[in-house]
């Protein structure tokens, strides 16, 4: 069975076991006995081993292989191949326990229903991916009827590919929803930094890693304006970009490559005006609002080049307030106790 254009490997996988009117899990086990697949995230590659006896056993190239892995994507945005790591950046999480998975997959449901032969893309396991180019609607992250996770391996030799196998709803069912213009453009900048091998900030231009460097730092900058409604830097970033003043916390406090689709849509809105606007905009919001080497940082040690020249011009502390505060245990925030009840939903994968 061959590739489609653009097509992920594991549920290439699946649609080839289906094909063959057999489990996903059958086929796996049958190409590589002994071999747990179902608790690894196969799209970030496979070993040699396994990649030979699949070329073997298919008659498809390698090279084919590895297109429809993440492999090219994560090499060309600076992502370090390590199987250990529990997540890429810029890569969505399976969050796999067994079988069962708590998200990481999108679709776009136009697409599929008109697929010759449904099938899901590379491009749908893409973090900055929240719309379809083509159709210009909203992907989704769930079923849309039983809100479960997207788990084609999960499907038996008697489903469709797009089926959802929790609730047996067919995916190309769902309700269209319009993409945002501003989320659907900066989709279209970041795929094609990637594809041209630089980006700009401002009007400076950066390499491909650079770039994604450089909107993820912006991204944990966003994400902790929203956490901290007061903070200065949040002051200073409404300043360039009045919507920050209307982000909100994701409701679970996730890592990015967790989040559902459309909190990840509306920080990287955010984070598109932001490189647009370039630095010396950003350096003069900075010294306008008095923030700190610490307080840009948050933590982080090696920087984006242009913010480190920022940092390196500001002074690395806030003049020193009084400590004499008495510290107990105050009761938990609203905000902490949603993030715990989220994170429980999510564990039992209900979420949202
Ligand atoms: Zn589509
Ligand atoms: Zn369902």
């Amino acid at each position: 069975m061959n590739i489609e254009q653009d097509e992920l490997f594991s549920t290439w996988l699946v649609r080839a076991a289906l094909a063959q009117g057999t489990d996903p899990l059958v086929l796996a086990s049958h190409l590589w006995p002994g071999w747990r697949v179902c608790t690894i995230d196969l799209d970030r590659g496979v070993s040699e081993e396994c990649a030979t006896r699949l070329v073997q056993e298919s008659g498809i190239q390698y090279d084919e292989f590895y297109s429809a892995s993440f492999l090219p994507i994560a090499k060309a945005i600076g992502q370090e191949i390590r199987a250990d790591r529990a997540i890429w950046y810029w890569f969505l999480a399976l969050g796999s326990r067994n079988r069962k998975r708590h998200g990481g997959l999108q679709y776009c449901s136009h697409c599929l229903a008109t697929d010759t032969r449904p099938y899901f893309r590379v491009q749908w396991r893409l973090a900055w991916h929240t719309c379809c180019a083509i159709h210009k609607i909203c992907l989704r992250d769930r079923c849309w009827y039983c809100h479960m996770p997207i788990e084609p391996n999960r499907l038996s030799a008697q489903d469709l590919m797009s089926t959802c196998p929790s609730c047996k709803r067919d995916l190309r069912d769902a309700v269209m929803v319009p993409a945002s213009a501003s989320s659907l453009e900066f989709q279209e900048y970041a795929d094609n930094v990637v594809i041209t091998n630089s980006g700009f900030y401002g009007a400076h231009q950066l390499k491909t890693t650079e770039w994604f460097f450089l909107a993820r730092y912006l991204l944990m900058l966003l994400r902790f304006t929203a956490r901290n409604q007061t903070s200065n830097v949040r002051k200073c970033l409404a300043s360039l970009l009045p919507s920050v003043s209307c982000l909100k916390p994701p409701i679970t406090g996730l890592g990015f490559e967790m989040l559902p689709t459309s909190e990840r849509a509306n920080f990287l809105e955010s984070v598109g005006v932001l490189i647009r606007t370039g630095p010396e905009h950003f350096r003069s919001a900075v010294l306008a609002h008095s923030l700190t080497g610490m307080s840009l940082r948050q933590g982080w040690q090696i920087l984006p080049q242009y913010i480190h020249d920022i940092v390196q011009e500001i002074p690395q502390l806030a003049r020193s307030r009084s400590t004499n505060i008495a510290v107990v245990s105050a009761p938990k925030s609203k905000q902490t106790v949603l993030y715990k009840w989220a994170r429980l939903q999510r564990k039992i994968r209900r979420f949202p």
